[in-house]
């Protein structure tokens, strides 16, 4: 018997894929999602469901695929998308991240936050990971941001940066090419807040509460191991354990990160993760944005530590960072997840282009035969994004007891013909084009492509009213630190002469 109260959406006669490899074949099944949770897939089970109040969703030439989840995000910097070609990781930050800007308005933070989410929303991504920066933190901000996922319907595991060392100390050479006048220009991801506590803040407001069954989550975000001292670092392992929180921390994006970490953390053998895994900080709840520079004896620290990689391609080829070695993490079982990053430097929030680089990019990594890559990088997109944040039981797969997040992918278009192999073509093929409706939650919240819960016209439209602002607040911080060009330029030759033990620059440069 139904119960009348609860809320069903049913999916009729449906494509899913049978299997967990390239060769995986279609069937045409039922997916019924009850109260938000997938309670039954398989032939013909949607009669048993059927009632004048529920949703039902024509699958007819439909392909059914689980949600994204884009492990690695930042949203405040929506608005900078387009502005850029090629740049230093390290220049980049400056031009691009929120310690160089004026304080935002909180209209700016709901809209840019809107803005992103759609555009997640609308390429099948169902759950993102936000490591959102302020600066200055500011309470209303971050409200703003959580009803902003909350309003438009996207899952959102939030965890805003914080680091209690300033950027200029950390990064190879900075201090001693910058001349002193210059050198507060001189920032990182986030800088540290002497006069808040942003921890206290969150464990107060928000890590210590039940989030009532709503979209957002939370995570904690040391936004780079090195810019955090001994006790931040403790104290972010000491709440995630209390708190069952995933960690998100930026590691070894660059060559610069790497020197900084072998020259700075020789009691630890140069070793970022040897000292992280002596704070408590390794395991299956700390996830390693980019992880490009690692040692193998690192891999192989991180295999031991079940210890997760968030893997970001579009990033790190336009800010030269460099190809991380993901046969390596496949090799060592190691549990990875795929991100987008930045929209100034990926420029899309769009999990097809980040499988199919992640996929390709490997290839040309070796020599050698790899194993198929497909179903693995749509495994990384979807349940390995789950793992990351910790409910690898419950969301990234189709299965009844997980969250009904999906989307449905129209096989007449273009790139599914002919149809040879879903998961090849869904990695090598699919562009985002055929996404034609996203649910979260059994919520329908895209449909033909377009929002269901907020109005894209009026959205444009106060877009337009901000722009302004943002490009001449964008403008003058591209004025400020221009004088630092030269010096970085300096710093960065001289990273580049230093060896520090591996290299994941294709060229062999
Ligand atoms: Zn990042």
């Amino acid at each position: 018997m139904t119960d009348t109260a609860s809320t069903v959406l049913i999916v009729k006669n449906a494509n899913f894929i049978d299997g967990e490899s390239e060769d995986a074949r279609l069937v045409v099944q039922d997916l019924v999602v009850r109260d938000g949770v997938i309670v039954e897939r398989g032939a013909g089970v949607a009669a048993g469901y059927h009632t004048p109040e529920a949703t039902v969703l024509d699958g007819t030439d439909q392909l059914v695929v689980p949600g994204f989840v884009n492990a690695h995000y930042h949203s405040h910097d929506v608005l900078a998308k387009g502005t850029m070609e090629e740049e230093v990781l390290e220049w980049w930050a400056l031009l691009a991240l929120p310690p160089s800007f004026p304080p935002r308005s909180e209209a700016e933070i709901r809209i840019r936050t809107l803005l992103g989410a759609l555009e997640c929303l609308r390429g099948g991504i169902t759950t993102v990971q936000d490591m959102v920066t302020f600066a200055p933190f500011d309470e209303a901000q971050l409200d703003a941001v959580v009803e902003a996922y909350e309003t438009i319907g996207l899952r959102a595991v939030v965890g805003p940066q914080y680091a209690d060392k300033a950027g200029i100390g950390t990064r190879p050479f900075w201090e001693e090419t910058i001349p002193a006048e210059h050198r507060s220009k001189a920032k990182s991801f986030a800088e540290p807040d002497p006069d808040f506590d942003l921890l206290d803040y969150l464990e107060k407001n928000h890590f210590g509460r039940k989030t009532d069954g709503g979209l957002v989550s939370w995570a904690l975000a040391p936004t780079a191991p090195e810019a955090c001292s001994d006790e931040l670092i403790a104290r972010t392992a000491e709440l995630s354990n209390r708190y069952e929180l995933p960690v998100f921390t930026h590691i070894y994006e660059s060559k610069s990160m790497a020197l900084e970490a072998r020259t700075h953390y020789q009691d630890y053998g140069g070793s970022l993760i040897t000292w992280m895994k002596s704070m408590g900080l390794t395991g299956p709840r700390v996830n390693l944005a980019h992880s490009i520079w690692l040692l193998d004896k690192e891999l192989d620290m991180l295999a031991e530590t079940d210890t997760r990689v968030v893997l970001n391609l579009l990033s790190n080829l336009k800010l030269k960072s460099g190809v991380p070695p993901t046969s390596a993490y496949q090799r060592r079982g190691i549990s990875y997840a795929l991100g987008c990053d930045n929209p100034s430097c990926s420029d899309s929030q769009n999990m097809f282009q980040a499988m199919k680089l992640t996929a390709t990019l490997n290839a040309i990594s070796s020599r050698d035969p790899l194993p198929p890559q497909a179903w693995a990088v749509l495994e990384a997109a979807t349940a390995g994004g789950a793992r990351a944040i910790g409910r690898a039981a419950d969301l990234g797969k189709l299965d009844p007891g997980f969250v009904g997040d999906f989307s449905l992918i129209d096989l007449t278009d273009p790139s599914w013909l002919p149809l040879n192999s879903a998961v090849r073509q869904l990695v090598y093929a699919e562009s985002g084009r055929g996404v034609r409706k996203v649910v979260v939650g059994g919520d329908v919240v895209i449909s033909d492509g377009r929002s269901t819960k907020i109005d894209e016209a009026a959205l444009r439209g106060e877009l337009l009213e901000i722009m302004p602002r943002f490009l001449d607040d964008f403008g003058a911080a591209r004025g400020r630190v221009e004088v630092l060009r030269p010096y970085l330029q300096e710093a960065h030759r001289k990273v580049w002469a230093c060896d520090v033990g591996v290299n994941r620059m294709l060229n062999g440069a």
